[in-house]
């Protein structure tokens, strides 16, 4: 116990390598090289975690292995115990008000989320407009026509993202401002609420003394008659003292029901600006940073798979990223193919491959060679099925070129060897078997690839 207390740090690099041999790589980069050991008590080591979501997760997914480990590197009775780390800001506070009394100001609540940034957001055509509009409004708020700043479109592509990168943005630039970020449902709630406490004076004041008033999700103030109201006050008192207004929809402002025209009309006045699904680079990119955010490496090909399967949706690429991880610690297995196939699975609603030309290729073959198309993605070994299987593999090579990885998650989950094995056949019988050469011509000519 003594050699543990005089080197914790040595002690604790012992334990870790015992964890490093029964836990994947990326769980131990995920979850155990954030740890600190920052000291020995009684007969526990203090362990510092970043924050209180990642204690949770360790002590309700590793905890066994920590013990084990522990338990296999010391003889003696050796416990541990988890500390969240002090964030750096409350020490800064700590220390300003030591400094100087002048600084330490009570800082608004404004429940901006700092992870997003416009640093961090990923731009492509299908929001580069957005975004430029969004950091002009931030660093010059109210200053121009841009008022109010609409930002508009589907679920999961970036609008609150953006919104609070405005909040985050401006205070870097202005830690004075008096940032309101709200949800229309909270606004609505709130607004409620002051009614049955009467005092809607503090409320109206409360909204009216924002620097930036960021409000998110406006198509639920649908049929609110009150609230719109309330709102529209807001709104004009804001406007008319050039304050910046920045507001998210799920619609064009022109095309929102349940809103009242005036509203809709006072929207006109400011700049509208739409997010798009981000196309097939931009969501290679997405899955990236999404992936190196999360400690997570993965190799192309899987990045690609899940770039061309998932599309509408950031939000759903950064939740594959997410179960991928999650899936892969629980079950204690690292991160393959057949991982990835069936996590895309569950959020493709089981409808792997809707990309369009290899599903047409298993079509076409399962028409021509009278194999069901389950049958050619699925597994049977049956010597008809394996041949048709074969043929989509060797047409997807051929025509599209997709990668042999891809090829292998597509059907069934098989590893590249396999897949490298199937083509060989396929160009083999293609060259000596008349009927076979006559097959792959005829399906490449529906497909409209005769000429290649
Ligand atoms: P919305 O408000 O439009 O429904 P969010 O802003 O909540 O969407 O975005 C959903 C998730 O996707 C968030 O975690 C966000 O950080 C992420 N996201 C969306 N677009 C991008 C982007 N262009 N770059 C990086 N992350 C993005
Ligand atoms: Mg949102």
């Amino acid at each position: 116990m003594d050699n543990i207390k005089r080197d914790v740090v040595g002690a604790w690099a012992q334990i870790h390598q015992h964890l490093e041999k029964k836990l994947p790589g990326h769980a131990i980069h995920a979850w155990f090289d954030p740890i600190v050991p920052t000291g020995f008590q009684n007969t526990s080591f203090v362990l510092e975690v970043p924050n209180q979501f990642f204690l949770e997760w360790i002590e309700s997914h590793y905890k066994d292995d920590i013990i084990n480990a522990i338990k296999n590197t010391y003889s003696e009775k050796v416990d541990y115990k988890f500390l969240v780390t002090k964030q750096k800001n409350e020490k800064t506070v700590e220390n300003t008000q030591q400094a100087s009394f002048e600084d330490a100001k009570p800082k608004r609540f404004n429940n901006l989320n700092l992870k997003y940034t416009f640093d961090n957001f990923i731009v492509g055509s299908n929001n580069e407009f957005a975004k430029t509009a969004s950091e002009s409004v931030s660093n010059n708020p109210g200053e121009q026509n841009f008022n109010p700043l609409i930002i508009y479109g589907g679920v999961g592509l970036g609008k609150t993202h953006l919104m609070h990168a405005i909040g985050n943005n401006a205070l870097n630039h202005n830690s004075d401002l008096n940032i309101v970020n709200i949800t229309s449902e909270q606004f609505t709630l709130d607004f409620v609420n002051s009614l049955r406490k009467n005092k809607t004076i503090e409320f109206a004041q409360n909204y009216r003394s924002a620097d930036i008033l960021l409000i998110d999700d406006i198509q639920f103030f649908r049929g609110k008659e009150q609230t719109q109201e309330q709102f529209f006050h807001t709104f004009n008192v804001l406007h008319q003292g050039g304050k910046q207004i920045v507001l998210t929809a799920d619609k064009f402002p022109g095309e929102m029901k349940g809103l009242q025209t005036r509203l809709l009309s006072r929207f006109q006045s400011g700049l509208s600006v739409d997010v798009q699904p981000p196309n097939f680079e931009v969501r290679v990119a997405i899955l990236l940073e999404k992936a190196e955010q999360n400690g997570l490496e993965l190799d192309y090909s899987i990045i690609e798979f899940i770039a061309r399967h998932i599309k509408n949706n950031v939000r759903e690429l950064e939740g594959t990223i997410i179960r991928l991880l999650a899936k892969s610690s629980l079950l204690n297995v690292e991160i393959n193919n057949q991982l990835v196939t069936e996590v895309v699975k569950e959020r493709v609603g089981g409808r792997i491959g809707n990309e369009v030309s290899i599903e047409n290729i298993v079509k076409k073959v399962s028409e021509i060679s009278q194999v069901k198309e389950v049958d050619i993605v699925g597994k049977s070994r049956k010597m008809e099925i394996a041949e048709a299987r074969q043929v989509s593999m060797y047409l997807c090579r051929d025509i599209m070129g997709t990668s042999l990885n891809n090829i292998g998650l597509f059907f069934g989950g098989r590893d590249h060897t396999t897949v490298m094995h199937a083509l060989k056949t396929i160009k083999e019988k293609k060259s000596n078997d008349v009927r076979m050469g006559r097959m792959i011509t005829s399906i490449r000519k529906e497909l409209g690839f005769s000429f290649l």
